[in-house]
Protein backbone atom coordinates (compact mmCIF):
# COMPACT_ATOMS: atom_id res chain seq x y z
CA UNK A 1 0.00 0.00 0.00
CA UNK A 2 0.81 3.39 -1.02
CA UNK A 3 2.41 5.39 2.19
CA UNK A 4 3.93 8.96 2.68
CA UNK A 5 7.81 8.26 2.81
CA UNK A 6 9.12 12.07 3.57
CA UNK A 7 10.47 13.85 6.65
CA UNK A 8 7.88 13.43 9.04
CA UNK A 9 8.90 16.46 11.58
CA UNK A 10 8.10 18.54 8.51
CA UNK A 11 4.79 17.31 8.95
CA UNK A 12 3.87 19.09 12.53
CA UNK A 13 5.81 21.70 11.50
CA UNK A 14 3.26 22.48 8.60
CA UNK A 15 0.40 21.87 11.73
CA UNK A 16 2.37 23.36 14.11
CA UNK A 17 1.82 20.94 16.52
CA UNK A 18 3.74 17.89 17.73
CA UNK A 19 2.00 14.53 16.34
CA UNK A 20 4.28 12.00 17.79
CA UNK A 21 4.97 9.97 14.41
CA UNK A 22 8.72 9.13 15.50
CA UNK A 23 8.25 7.20 18.83
CA UNK A 24 10.61 8.20 22.08
CA UNK A 25 12.72 10.80 19.88
CA UNK A 26 9.07 13.27 19.50
CA UNK A 27 9.67 13.43 23.56
CA UNK A 28 13.89 13.80 23.85
CA UNK A 29 14.79 15.45 20.72
CA UNK A 30 11.99 17.12 19.37
CA UNK A 31 12.19 19.03 16.12
CA UNK A 32 9.17 21.41 16.81
CA UNK A 33 10.96 22.67 20.45
CA UNK A 34 14.12 24.03 17.64
CA UNK A 35 12.10 24.90 14.81
CA UNK A 36 8.68 25.61 15.34
CA UNK A 37 8.35 27.79 11.68
CA UNK A 38 6.29 26.45 8.72
CA UNK A 39 8.50 24.40 5.83
CA UNK A 40 9.49 25.73 2.85
CA UNK A 41 10.67 29.58 1.97
CA UNK A 42 7.96 31.24 3.06
CA UNK A 43 7.98 29.40 6.60
CA UNK A 44 9.03 32.04 8.66
CA UNK A 45 6.82 35.06 7.25
CA UNK A 46 3.50 35.71 9.16
CA UNK A 47 0.71 33.84 9.00
CA UNK A 48 -2.30 35.33 6.93
CA UNK A 49 -5.64 35.22 8.47
CA UNK A 50 -6.93 31.80 8.30
CA UNK A 51 -10.29 31.19 6.83
CA UNK A 52 -12.94 28.65 8.24
CA UNK A 53 -12.19 26.59 5.23
CA UNK A 54 -8.50 26.42 5.76
CA UNK A 55 -9.10 25.36 9.93
CA UNK A 56 -11.05 22.50 8.68
CA UNK A 57 -8.56 21.64 6.40
CA UNK A 58 -5.75 22.11 8.87
CA UNK A 59 -7.64 19.97 11.54
CA UNK A 60 -8.39 16.74 9.03
CA UNK A 61 -4.65 17.24 7.83
CA UNK A 62 -3.16 16.51 11.87
CA UNK A 63 -5.44 13.54 12.52
CA UNK A 64 -4.81 11.93 9.00
CA UNK A 65 -0.85 12.45 9.49
CA UNK A 66 -1.51 11.38 13.31
CA UNK A 67 -2.73 8.06 11.74
CA UNK A 68 -0.37 7.78 9.16
CA UNK A 69 -3.05 7.08 6.35
CA UNK A 70 -3.40 8.27 2.57
CA UNK A 71 -6.82 11.00 1.68
CA UNK A 72 -8.42 8.13 -0.43
CA UNK A 73 -8.27 5.39 2.52
CA UNK A 74 -8.98 8.52 5.08
CA UNK A 75 -11.74 9.42 3.55
CA UNK A 76 -13.44 6.27 2.78
CA UNK A 77 -13.13 5.71 6.61
CA UNK A 78 -15.05 8.88 7.35
CA UNK A 79 -17.76 7.67 4.50
CA UNK A 80 -18.22 4.45 6.56
CA UNK A 81 -17.95 6.45 10.15
CA UNK A 82 -21.03 8.93 8.40
CA UNK A 83 -23.12 5.84 7.39
CA UNK A 84 -23.01 4.77 11.02
CA UNK A 85 -25.70 5.82 13.76
CA UNK A 86 -24.25 7.93 16.29
CA UNK A 87 -22.81 11.14 16.24
CA UNK A 88 -20.04 10.96 13.15
CA UNK A 89 -17.17 12.59 14.65
CA UNK A 90 -16.90 9.99 17.41
CA UNK A 91 -17.48 7.00 15.65
CA UNK A 92 -14.96 8.54 12.92
CA UNK A 93 -12.30 8.79 15.91
CA UNK A 94 -13.58 5.34 17.14
CA UNK A 95 -13.14 4.30 13.73
CA UNK A 96 -9.08 5.11 13.21
CA UNK A 97 -8.37 3.81 17.04
CA UNK A 98 -9.46 0.54 16.19
CA UNK A 99 -7.40 -0.08 12.73
CA UNK A 100 -4.50 -2.94 13.90
CA UNK A 101 -2.10 -0.85 13.46
CA UNK A 102 -2.97 1.56 15.80
CA UNK A 103 -3.83 -0.68 18.44
CA UNK A 104 -0.35 -2.29 18.44
CA UNK A 105 1.04 1.10 18.89
CA UNK A 106 -1.56 1.59 21.87
CA UNK A 107 -0.29 -1.48 23.61
CA UNK A 108 2.76 -0.74 22.96
CA UNK A 109 4.52 -3.13 20.39
CA UNK A 110 5.82 -0.69 18.13
CA UNK A 111 6.73 3.16 19.30
CA UNK A 112 5.23 4.67 16.29
CA UNK A 113 2.44 3.89 14.35
CA UNK A 114 4.14 4.15 11.25
CA UNK A 115 6.51 1.09 13.13
CA UNK A 116 3.40 -0.53 14.21
CA UNK A 117 1.89 -0.97 10.27
CA UNK A 118 5.33 -2.29 9.36
CA UNK A 119 5.49 -4.77 11.84
CA UNK A 120 1.87 -5.67 10.74
CA UNK A 121 2.94 -5.64 7.49
CA UNK A 122 5.71 -8.36 7.99
CA UNK A 123 3.24 -10.62 9.65
CA UNK A 124 4.12 -10.58 13.31
CA UNK A 125 0.77 -10.88 14.55
CA UNK A 126 -2.54 -12.78 14.82
CA UNK A 127 -5.80 -11.91 15.88
CA UNK A 128 -7.81 -14.13 17.80
CA UNK A 129 -5.12 -16.55 16.70
CA UNK A 130 -5.44 -16.24 13.27
CA UNK A 131 -2.65 -14.74 11.37
CA UNK A 132 -3.30 -11.16 10.13
CA UNK A 133 -1.01 -8.57 8.34
CA UNK A 134 -3.85 -5.91 7.16
CA UNK A 135 -2.80 -2.44 8.87
CA UNK A 136 -6.44 -1.68 8.34
CA UNK A 137 -8.14 -4.53 10.02
CA UNK A 138 -10.52 -2.93 12.06
CA UNK A 139 -10.90 -4.81 15.34
CA UNK A 140 -13.92 -5.20 17.86
CA UNK A 141 -14.16 -5.62 21.71
CA UNK A 142 -12.57 -8.68 23.25
CA UNK A 143 -10.44 -9.49 19.98
CA UNK A 144 -7.11 -10.75 21.16
CA UNK A 145 -4.20 -9.47 19.14
CA UNK A 146 -0.65 -11.23 19.74
CA UNK A 147 2.48 -11.35 18.44
CA UNK A 148 2.68 -14.91 16.84
CA UNK A 149 5.13 -17.76 18.22
CA UNK A 150 7.35 -17.05 15.04
CA UNK A 151 7.95 -13.91 16.10
CA UNK A 152 8.26 -14.18 20.14
CA UNK A 153 12.21 -15.68 19.78
CA UNK A 154 13.38 -12.25 17.62
CA UNK A 155 15.68 -10.27 19.78
CA UNK A 156 12.88 -7.22 18.90
CA UNK A 157 9.98 -8.96 20.99
CA UNK A 158 12.73 -10.01 23.57
CA UNK A 159 13.55 -6.49 24.45
CA UNK A 160 10.17 -5.31 24.25
CA UNK A 161 8.94 -7.43 26.93
CA UNK A 162 11.62 -5.56 29.40
CA UNK A 163 9.96 -2.29 28.15
CA UNK A 164 6.43 -3.23 28.20
CA UNK A 165 6.56 -4.44 31.86
CA UNK A 166 7.46 -0.31 32.62
CA UNK A 167 4.59 0.75 30.22
CA UNK A 168 1.12 0.79 30.85
CA UNK A 169 -1.66 0.57 28.34
CA UNK A 170 -5.10 2.57 27.82
CA UNK A 171 -7.83 1.30 30.08
CA UNK A 172 -9.83 0.13 27.34
CA UNK A 173 -7.08 -2.18 26.26
CA UNK A 174 -5.12 -4.86 28.16
CA UNK A 175 -2.02 -6.57 28.40
CA UNK A 176 -0.89 -10.34 29.28
CA UNK A 177 2.84 -8.78 28.87
CA UNK A 178 4.81 -12.25 29.42
CA UNK A 179 2.53 -13.66 26.54
CA UNK A 180 2.67 -10.52 24.60
CA UNK A 181 -0.87 -10.62 24.09
CA UNK A 182 -3.57 -7.76 24.12
CA UNK A 183 -7.11 -7.38 24.31
CA UNK A 184 -9.87 -4.75 23.52
CA UNK A 185 -11.73 -4.59 26.23
CA UNK A 186 -14.32 -2.09 24.96
CA UNK A 187 -14.78 0.50 22.30
CA UNK A 188 -13.03 3.82 23.94
CA UNK A 189 -15.51 6.97 24.17
CA UNK A 190 -14.04 10.05 23.19
CA UNK A 191 -12.81 10.70 27.07
CA UNK A 192 -10.57 7.79 27.18
CA UNK A 193 -8.69 9.69 23.83
CA UNK A 194 -6.25 12.49 24.69
CA UNK A 195 -5.90 13.48 21.17
CA UNK A 196 -5.24 17.06 20.48
CA UNK A 197 -8.00 17.35 18.11
CA UNK A 198 -11.15 19.19 17.14
CA UNK A 199 -12.67 16.17 15.47
CA UNK A 200 -15.79 18.33 14.91
CA UNK A 201 -13.94 20.44 12.13
CA UNK A 202 -13.11 17.19 10.36
CA UNK A 203 -16.65 16.82 10.19
CA UNK A 204 -17.40 19.78 8.62
CA UNK A 205 -14.41 19.59 6.26
CA UNK A 206 -16.02 16.39 4.71
CA UNK A 207 -19.54 17.64 5.03
CA UNK A 208 -19.30 21.30 3.57
FE1 LIG B 1 6.84 15.65 15.30
FE2 LIG B 1 8.14 13.80 16.66
FE3 LIG B 1 9.41 15.20 14.76
FE4 LIG B 1 8.71 16.33 17.09
S1 LIG B 1 10.20 14.67 16.78
S2 LIG B 1 8.46 17.21 15.06
S3 LIG B 1 6.71 15.33 17.49
S4 LIG B 1 7.70 13.75 14.48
Amino acid sequence: MARYTGPVCKLCRREGVKLFLKGDKCISHCTLDRRNTRPGQHGTSRARKESEYSKQLREKQKVRRTYGMLERQFANTFDKAAARPGRTSENFLQTLEMRLDNLVYRLGFADSRAQARQLVNHGHFSVNGRKTDIPSFIARPNDVITVRDNSKGSEYFKTRILMLAQKGVPAWLSLDVNALSGRVVSIPARTDLELPFDEQMVVEYYQR
